[in-house]
């Protein structure tokens, strides 16, 4: 990969992360107001609290995307960017296009998939 290359995908990145900031932000909002909104009959309960496991499930996803991208920053910074952490190999460009915050290959990202089932 080229620098300019580095470069955008930098600036991706940190927009990307600063989406993903604000949306976490949001969600702990939405999370504080259901909680203090809790009154009604047993059914509007039982529905926020579906939606509330719901903006949890999606704040932690956030939140683990969150930590990709700072790492996947940081190797860019120190030139670890495009190399698979595992085994050291070149990851794809495209799939850098695709998910700019691997920080594995294909390879062992399948690997790590399969032994976590
Ligand atoms: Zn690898």
């Amino acid at each position: 990969m080229k620098k300019e290359d580095f470069s955008r995908l930098k600036k991706i990145l940190i927009q990307k992360r600063s989406f993903l900031l604000r949306a976490d932000s949001d969600m702990a909002n939405d999370i504080k107001e259901e909680t203090m909104n809790r009154h009604g009959d047993d059914v509007d309960v039982a529905e926020s609290d579906y939606g509330q496991a719901m903006t949890f499930l999606m704040k932690n996803r956030c939140q683990d995307e969150l930590s990709y991208i700072d790492e996947a920053i940081v190797r860019i910074d120190n030139g670890e960017y495009g190399m698979c952490a595992e085994c050291g190999d070149k990851i794809i460009k495209k799939r850098l296009e695709v998910m700019p915050y691997s920080i594995l290959c294909i390879e062992c990202q399948e690997g790590s998939e399969k032994s976590r089932v």
